[in-house]
């Protein structure tokens, strides 16, 4: 069966510097693939390939079996793929619930966005600060928000860009627990990570991107006993 989501020789230049350079990637249905790499080895400009922010200068994304490489990001999202950018953008002032209820209202009817958001709440362990002003949460909170609000789309592919950021290891073990929940009620991820504690807790396979290009590939035992991807991280 074909894989969920099929990058197949993508690259992205900027002013004729690539990004990502000839990638492939296959992302099969009910993974939890981690993409890893120093900083500027172009994972997130990978994710936004995939979402669509702007189109490969070569390549092809196919998900579900459609090419989707000239889609609009607003179709990919129809289709079922959400993301949660690396840089945080929940609206501090508005409370947990009234975030949750702007990324719900275009997704769900009228009638059906207050159990949803209660859903959600729940999901997310936030059910007790639903009133709190956004700003207010921890740093690892406001994250799990975040997520809930690309969970709003009810994706079958769910990109995450650095999840654990700036979160103490409490709460980046619980990100690690609410990834694996949503993924065994059927959501497929790939998540951009440093933290290879998190990485082990989470993933079926690792990808390993440098200088924008596939660097390595395998089960985190593999990739952490390679020598070769030790040398990456030690010479930036
Ligand atoms: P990572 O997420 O792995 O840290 P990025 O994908 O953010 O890496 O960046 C990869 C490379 O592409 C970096 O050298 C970065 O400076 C460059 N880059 C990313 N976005 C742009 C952009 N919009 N314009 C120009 N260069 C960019
Ligand atoms: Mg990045």
């Amino acid at each position: 069966m074909a894989a969920l989501l099929e990058i197949a020789g993508a690259s992205k230049s900027f002013g004729g510097v690539f990004a990502v350079a000839d990638v492939d990637l296959a992302v099969e249905a009910g993974d939890i693939h981690c993409l890893i790499g120093p900083n500027g080895a172009g994972k997130s400009t990978l994710f936004k390939l995939v979402v669509g922010t702007y189109p490969p200068t070569a390549g092809r994304i196919v998900f579900k079996g459609t090419d989707i490489t000239q889609a609009k990001s607003f179709a990919r999202v129809a289709q079922g793929m959400s993301i949660k950018l690396q840089a945080p953008s929940v609206f501090k002032a508005l409370t947990v619930r009234q975030n949750l209820h702007i990324a719900l209202q275009d997704h769900v009817a009228r009638h059906a966005i207050g159990t949803e958001e209660d859903r959600l709440l729940e999901t997310l362990g936030l059910t007790s600060d639903a009133h709190r002003p956004a700003g207010l949460l921890s740093h690892g909170q406001q994250q799990w928000l975040e997520i809930g609000m690309a969970l709003a789309l009810r994706p079958v592919l769910l990109l995450l860009d650095e999840p654990t950021a700036g979160l103490s290891s409490d709460e980046t073990y619980r990100t690690g627990e609410l990834v694996k929940r949503l993924n065994a009620e059927g959501t497929t991820m790939l998540i951009v990570e440093h933290d290879m504690a998190f990485v082990r807790q989470i993933a079926t396979g690792v990808t390993v991107l440098h200088l924008g290009r596939i660097f390595a590939r395998g089960s985190i035992d593999e990739i952490v006993s390679d020598s070769r991807v030790a040398e990456i991280y030690l010479g930036t």
